[in-house]
């Protein structure tokens, strides 16, 4: 990944690569990191160089950081009315659906994931900007009564210079889902991207400005953790988006607090799908199939413990045989399950499944890397299928963050209640029912941020509050909630003689 040197030529020069992917994004201008520095981008299919790309340091970080501060309190931006800025989103949103292919082309090689998956994401990417284009303009306070002589209002102010640190796996998502909402109330953006997959974040940037976002109002500053470490912990922004893996997230909540800047933590999960005797199961299997195995398992609200009622093994047989019968390839080929970001990511899973195997779990399908000699050079991994280990396994309770379900067994809605519970994450939770009375008591049990019953993934999910209970975070993204993480409540009390 790492190489110090000067901006190199594009690798693989060819429509789509590249182009715009080599520089930081800092107060509307494309920029080498200081002293030159790049690493290396790369296809995960072949292992091969995609780009060379700028790794911001920490005086990189202050320039953005200076730029976005700039930008939020003089030229343009604060001058703009919040129906010009929801105009302006709206903008941004349709030069994304203008350049959906390349950006799916390049979301595709830059992760890996199969090539419909990288469009969906651009669809939520213009989604998000949309959604929250059409907020801008209406962030309204309220007044409050109390009596002659005084008037009493709220005004919800943009909170500032947002920073945020995104994760590999949705690159475009996860960049329109911090950064709209952001505008949309006002702020100034610096987003950092994961070193394992820059391009996109960098392409909304330049996409943004190209759409009418002033300079300096959304910099992008790809880098490592010590990147990561100088946005979080940076003296002079106001709040700090990060999502990513809990250790992570504990670092930035730390770094946050030490400068009393709020935090929201997007963090990992090990959702449960549990699914009833009773259930559609044409329903469940494309959902379960789907959720687990898309993006190759790297999906941070995947439902990775099937919880399954004894009685239904007819839907594991299913099961098992269509996870068996997967595709895999190269993204750009559209397969059904693509390579993992990389060999780091790959081998991570690899000593799960040794762990598991270690732990007693029967492997039913899949297990390891893929026999195929044309996917040897990539970082794939078979979709996988565990049964036999208990709830108190590692393999089970952990985040593995690749295509690999775990199955336990239960009889009843109250023992699949407690094992669903019994987890240190709460992200996202999925109930497969025709019983309306066991779907609402789980749904009303279930210690997690988002239940879902007879259904997943609905549309893109933008409308949806999403965040954790307990190790999976706190805050919300996504729909209207996210907002008061992007403002904050002025009270002005005024007296007059009546
Ligand atoms: P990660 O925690 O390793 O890295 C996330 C980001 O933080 C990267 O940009 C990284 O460079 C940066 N970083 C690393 N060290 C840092 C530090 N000390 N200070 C500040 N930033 C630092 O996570 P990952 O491996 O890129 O992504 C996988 C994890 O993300 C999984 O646990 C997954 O569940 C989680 N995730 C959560 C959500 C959600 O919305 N809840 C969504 C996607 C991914």
């Amino acid at each position: 990944m790492t190489r110090e040197g000067g901006l190199g030529a594009c690798p693989q020069a060819g429509p789509g690569d590249c182009t715009s992917g080599q520089h930081l994004l800092v107060d509307g201008k494309r920029v080498p990191a200081e002293g030159g520095r790049t690493f290396t981008t790369v296809d995960p299919a072949h292992g091969n160089p995609i780009a060379e790309v700028a790794w911001a340091s920490k005086s990189d970080v202050d320039s953005a950081v200076t730029a976005a501060r700039a930008a939020l309190t003089s030229g343009e931006w604060p001058g703009l009315r919040p129906a010009e800025r929801g105009r302006l989103l709206y903008r941004i949103a349709g030069t994304i659906r203008d350049r959906a292919d390349r950006l799916a082309e390049l979301e595709s090689r830059d992760v890996g994931k199969p090539l419909s998956q990288a469009r969906a994401d651009v669809e939520a990417a213009a989604r998000y900007f949309e959604f929250y284009a059409g907020m801008a303009d209406k962030l309204g306070g309220s007044t409050i009564p109390l009596g002659p002589g005084l008037l009493d209002y709220t005004v919800r102010e943009p909170i500032g210079v947002s920073g945020q640190i995104i994760p590999f796996n949705y690159p475009l998502q996860n960049t329109a889902r911090g950064s709209a909402p952001a505008l949309a109330a006002g702020c100034t953006v610096v987003l950092k991207p994961s070193p394992e997959a820059p391009l996109t974040p960098l392409e909304i940037g330049q996409l943004a400005l190209a759409a009418g976002l002033p300079p300096g109002v959304l910099n992008v500053v790809p880098g490592d953790g010590d990147t990561g470490a100088a946005l979080a912990g940076h003296p002079d922004i106001d709040q700090v988006t990060f999502t990513g893996s809990v250790p992570t997230g504990i670092k930035v909540a730390q770094a946050a607090a030490a400068n009393v800047v709020p935090s929201v933590v997007e963090l990992g999960g090990k959702s449960p799908a549990i699914v009833f005797a009773d259930a559609d199961f044409d329903l469940a299997l494309g959902a379960v199939v789907a959720s687990v195995f898309g993006n190759a398992g790297q999906t941070c609200s995947a439902g990775t413990r099937l919880l399954l009622q004894r009685g239904a093994e007819e839907f594991l047989d299913r099961l098992v045989r269509h996870a068996a019968s997967l595709r895999l390839g190269p993204g750009l080929e559209d397969p059904d399950v693509g390579p993992l970001v990389s060999a780091r990511q790959r081998d991570r899973v690899e000593q799960y499944l040794n762990l598991a195997r270690e732990e007693g779990a029967t492997v039913l399908t899949g297990g390891g890397r893929p026999a195929a000699p044309e996917l040897a050079h990539g970082h794939y991994i078979e979709p996988t299928i565990l049964s036999g280990l208990k709830n108190s396994c590692r393999a089970a309770r952990e985040e593995i963050f690749g295509p690999v379900l775990t199955v336990l067994d239960f009889d009843d809605a109250a023992e699949a209640l407690a094992i669903a519970n019994d987890s240190p994450y709460g992200l996202s939770s999925y109930v497969w029912t025709r019983d309306l009375d066991k779907a609402l008591t789980l749904a009303n049990g279930i210690q997690a941020g988002q239940v879902y019953v007879n259904a997943v993934g609905v549309g893109t999910g933008v409308e949806l509050p999403f965040g954790g209970y307990k190790h999976s975070g706190w805050g919300r993204e996504k729909g209207l909630e996210t907002l008061a993480s992007y403002t904050q409540v002025k009270n002005v009390c005024v007296g007059y003689r009546g």
